[in-house]
């Protein structure tokens, strides 16, 4: 007897968002007439219809074990009908109809130890890469970092005064699977030496012409090696940025010696007030020091309260070093002014200032 076939499935994508949406959030969709922060932590999402959902805030370690999924899912279950969702900045967010709930919610993530908070003017949770966990063009660690990091600025995170929201953000290397070109602070893992070349096998291994135009300097150039095809890297040209490790395993990077961290300060993805705008370099290079990174602590930290001391209420970092100056920002921060901060890529003249209307602070 013939049987019909089932349905082939050729789209294995993500399942559409709307079946996760909690029934308040799918009756009320597009109708919200305001949401606002009750208190740390806490917001309030009001509807046309009146009706309410209420969302609690905490930081999440981003890098999760099992038992932490399932403590959250319990904690979903048992205050928010099963609902809960992550936030780009791996916050997890509980969001529930019951106003009574709240409370009893926050006593059970702090006596597991979570914070809660990161909403509104505060420091969110930090949104990071992968790092020594997994990638293999990392040029530092990024949860470790992180953890570090955070464990200093807690308290900005849960309820600390702060004069508006400050985004933080880590890449382990110049690729920025984080999102690193456009916050507040960004922590970024550089490479400083140029890819060494294994050219045993290389032409096995990688696919030369496409490893040539990985290149975003065109510093690399074909060659021949014992008669085998292979590749050597203009040094003069290279900028580090790891492009061809990506697409050709034979020419890693890593060099536990020179590789560290650079800090950039700035950027923005919202809209409010100005622009989005891309981040720029602070600090070009500060050590790679596990377990507990101190000059990189610490230089955020101070970068955090020269912005916490001298910004105006809601005023993002770049804005207000927009108002202050580029000179007066390095001098609160302690941060030296050198040959790293020129931009020396082939179109940066037109960025540069044009003008005598500099300001010295
Ligand atoms: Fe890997 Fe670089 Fe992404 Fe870090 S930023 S996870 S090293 S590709
Ligand atoms: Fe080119 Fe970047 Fe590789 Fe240097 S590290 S050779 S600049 S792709």
């Amino acid at each position: 007897m013939a049987t019909e076939a089932a349905d082939r499935k050729t789209d294995i994508g993500p399942p559409h968002y709307e079946q996760f949406l909690p029934p308040v959030i799918k009756e009320n969709y597009g109708k919200w007439k305001y949401h606002e922060r009750i208190k740390p932590g806490v917001m309030v999402h009001v509807g046309e219809s009146g009706a309410k959902v209420f969302t609690v805030r905490a930081g999440s370690p981003r890098l999760m074990s099992i038992e932490y999924i399932r403590f959250y899912a319990d904690l979903a279950d048992k205050y928010c009908d099963g609902y809960l969702r992550f936030t780009s900045r791996n916050n997890v967010e509980f969001l529930m109809t019951k106003e009574s709930n709240i409370d009893p919610l926050i006593a059970d993530l702090k006596a597991e130890g979570f914070p809660v908070g990161g909403i509104g003017n505060a420091i969110s949770n930090i949104v990071h890469t992968q790092g020594w966990v997994h990638c293999h063009s990392a040029a530092t660690d990024a949860s470790g970092i992180v953890k570090c990091v955070m464990d200093d600025l807690c308290g900005y995170f849960s309820g600390d005064a702060v004069p508006g929201k400050l985004r933080i953000a880590l890449a382990c290397c110049l690729n920025m699977c984080g999102a690193v070109h456009c916050s507040d602070i960004a922590i970024l893992g550089v490479h400083r030496r140029p890819p060494r070349i294994q050219h045993k096998g290389l032409n096995k291994l990688c696919e030369i012409p496409n490893v040539i135009a990985a290149c975003p300097t065109g510093a690399i150039r074909p060659t021949t090696i014992d008669d085998q095809p292979s590749l050597q890297v203009e040094e003069e040209l290279c900028m580090f940025c790891a492009n061809c490790y990506t697409v050709c395993p034979s020419m890693p990077l890593n060099d536990p010696l020179n590789d560290g961290l650079s800090i950039w300060v700035g950027g923005k993805v919202s809209n409010a007030r100005t622009e989005p705008r891309f981040s720029k370099l602070a600090i070009p290079y500060l050590p790679n020091n596990p377990p507990r990174w101190p000059e990189v602590v610490q230089a955020v930290r101070k970068i955090v309260e020269v912005w916490v001391g001298n910004a105006r209420k809601y005023e993002r970092m770049g804005e207000m070093i927009d108002r202050i100056g580029w000179p007066k920002f390095f001098k609160l921060a302690d941060i030296e002014f050198r040959k790293e901060h020129i931009d020396d890529y082939k179109y940066a003249g037109l960025t540069y200032k044009r003008s005598t209307q500099l300001r010295h602070g």
